[in-house]
């Protein structure tokens, strides 16, 4: 779309399509009659808030932007949904057997997370899933119901295999699932020391074709998982042990985000005769867990793209349960209990962040005012700005042709002023000229024109970079590390048409950080339609679906620490919230303290170099005690731009 001056014929339904939100937003983000960005926390069950009330409600508890706002009853939702999901395909393809799922706990350690999510699947017997010993420790400590599961996976050594087999005493259910070869001999040896036994899990290495970024998680170089004949062995030293009566569970895993449905299906299929083949070897199993992967539509365009899945959470379980199922009954062989540890689709909607942007860097639109003497490429581009502003009707190749002609001359100036024909302010009167006919043509392009490609260079120059309080290495890491999407847009000013093109840089000195990537209804475009910024209102974006894995992968880069962050409950009322738990993001000490070095003692050194100062006085005593308070009090505050 390009963007014209005007303020007609827009409106909130407009941007809703633009951003995208009528499709990946569904049912939790919404659009109001105000231009606000709406939450329904609850989905389609009733209740919203609107998240600039809200931000300000926060702002008056002084809790500014950068701030992660967590919603709980979404993470309720999701959760519900999930088990909903399941429970139609089994009742639809009469499966006979149950789900129960456990929550991969690598997804988002948080406290309250996890507590929750425990919490409220209880009722599911919902269980979670361990990849190292911190994170079993949580498991361990969380969950008190003896039917939920906890799943072992990950590198392990005597002690995690020892702890899971004294957890299986205490009551749990712990499984450990042998994802490497070696791992049987340990498992058999603490099991003969301690006289006790783990259930037990293999982890099967598929060899089912995969796709997308995690496709290598399959295969036979995939790192984890058994080869068959590994399988076979593992299963011969299980009996011999005397163990065999242990092995319960059956687990894959193909990758996260699972972009396309034939490429689950084909894994179940493979699973799902190993399955039947490990029963028929004698093992009592029970259990299937079908590792996590169900994807998330980051881009709401239902498409097999990297930001999105070809598939609803629906088609998902129908298809586990479905084809499960047609392994089994032909041979007999009861159907398993069905696992899933996902992650993503349980975490990812409940948080947004919402970020400030602090000003832009725009392009100089005046017309430069006429000089004696001006270089040829400087007085083609006058002509051709006049030339635009003659002309009589829109036409778009006209301006075309205006366009290119433009270029063409800015680029004469930059050949002759290499060649030192021309001097800088000469060549600078090109630049700013040149920009004043993409502003001139980018105003005269008839509304809603469908972007010509050649004019997609006219939307590039006329581009501003928006200056974000936020550090994309901390809040956003995958959109750096792996060119994760997800969906940016304003909060507010969505009755309002964005005239404005722009990227998002942020406060790190890194170029990288920066978001300049953004849905595109299956495609990705460049730049994202912006309002212009007013002076009296902070312009505010909202970063969604980022509630997995993004905070744990967060780092310190140039010490910006994590940033505030709430918990959100909507009351019962359905109109109002809760403020349930707030986070403090962390503060310049802390983030000092991280990296071993003592503020005190950094205080202390910069009191005696303005101390030496106020001696040979070049600083006066207030100055000094300003310096002093300014680094004091930084100390304790947010690593962020204050207000
Ligand atoms: C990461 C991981 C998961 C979670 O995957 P999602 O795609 O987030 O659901 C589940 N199981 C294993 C073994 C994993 O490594």
């Amino acid at each position: 779309m390009v963007l014209t001056g005007t303020e007609r014929s827009w409106s909130v339904s407009r941007s809703a399509e633009l951003y995208g939100l009528d499709r990946w937003g569904e049912p939790y983000f919404s659009i109001n009659s105000r231009g606000h960005v709406v939450v329904q926390p609850r989905g389609d069950r009733g209740g919203s808030l609107d998240l600039v009330d809200l931000l300000k409600g926060l702002e008056a508890r002084d809790l500014h932007p950068p701030l992660l706002i967590r919603f709980d009853d979404i993470l309720e939702d999701r959760l519900e949904r999930l088990h909903a999901a399941f429970d139609r395909a089994i009742a639809h393809y009469d499966y006979g057997g149950r789900y129960q799922g456990v929550f991969p706990i690598k997804c988002n350690q948080q406290r309250h997370v996890v507590e929750h999510l425990v919490e409220r699947g209880n009722r599911w017997n919902f269980g979670l899933e361990a990849g190292s010993k911190a994170e079993l420790l949580i498991a361990l400590s969380l969950t008190q119901n003896p039917d939920a599961l906890l799943i072992c996976n990950g590198y392990k050594d005597r002690r995690y295999i020892e702890t899971a087999i004294l957890a299986r005493r205490l009551g749990h259910k712990p499984v450990v699932v042998i994802e490497q070869a070696d791992e049987v001999e340990r498992i058999i040896a603490a099991s003969k020391d301690l006289g006790a036994s783990p259930f037990i899990g293999v982890r099967a290495k598929l060899s089912s074709r995969s796709t997308g970024r995690w496709g290598s998680s399959v295969g036979d170089r995939a790192k984890f998982g058994l080869s068959l004949s590994e399988m076979l062995q593992t299963v011969r030293a299980l009996e011999q042990a005397d163990l065999l009566e242990d092995l319960r569970l059956l687990h894959f895993h193909i990758g996260s985000q699972i972009n396309d449905i034939a490429v689950l299906k084909d894994a179940l299929q493979e699973a799902g005769q190993i399955y039947v083949e490990l029963t028929q070897l004698g093992a009592p199993m029970g259990f299937l867990d079908v590792g996590g992967g169900l994807g998330i539509d980051y881009d709401g365009s239902r498409t097999a793209s990297a930001a999105s899945t070809n598939y609803s959470l629906q088609n998902y379980a129908n298809d586990v349960v479905a084809t499960v199922r047609e392994c089994c009954h032909p041979h007999g062989v009861p159907v398993p209990t069905l696992v899933s540890e996902s992650g993503r689709a349980i975490a990812s909607h409940f948080s947004v962040l919402v970020f400030n942007v602090l000003g832009c860097s725009g392009t100089p639109g005046e017309e430069p005012d006429e000089e004696t003497d001006e270089p040829l490429p400087v007085r083609n581009l006058r002509e051709t700005l006049e030339r635009v502003r003659n002309l009589e009707s829109p036409d778009t190749s006209l301006m075309q042709e205006a366009w290119n002609d433009a270029i063409k001359f800015k680029d004469d100036a930059l050949a002759a002023f290499r060649l030192g024909y021309i001097r800088l302010s000469q060549r600078a009167l090109a630049e700013q000229l040149t920009w004043t006919c993409a502003k001139e043509i980018s105003q005269r392009l008839p509304d809603d024109e469908i972007v010509h490609d050649d004019l997609r260079g006219l939307q590039r120059a006329l581009a501003c970079t928006y200056y974000a309080n936020l550090s994309v290495f901390r809040s956003a890491p995958d959109t750096w590390a792996i060119d994760q999407l997800f969906p940016l847009m304003p909060i507010h000013r969505l009755e309002e048409r964005p005239t404005q093109l722009g990227h998002f840089a942020d406060l790190t000195c890194d170029s990288d950080g920066k978001l300049a990537r953004f849905i595109d209804g299956g495609q990705t475009k460049s730049l994202l339609e912006l309002h212009t910024l007013d002076p009296n209102e902070p312009y505010r974006i909202g970063m969604f679906l980022g509630g997995a894995y993004q905070e744990v992968m967060g780092n310190l880069h140039n010490l910006f620490g994590s940033t505030n962050a709430v918990h959100i409950r909507l009351s019962d009322r359905g109109n109002d919230y809760e403020l349930d738990h707030v986070l403090r993001g962390d503060t310049n000490a802390d983030v000092l303290k991280m990296m071993e070095h003592d503020p005190e003692l950094l205080l202390e050194r910069l009191r005696k170099v303005s101390e030496r100062a106020i001696q040979s006085d070049s600083l006066s005593i207030s100055d000094a005690r300003l310096l002093m308070d300014h680094l004091r009090l930084s100390l304790g505050q947010t690593t962020y731009l204050e207000k």
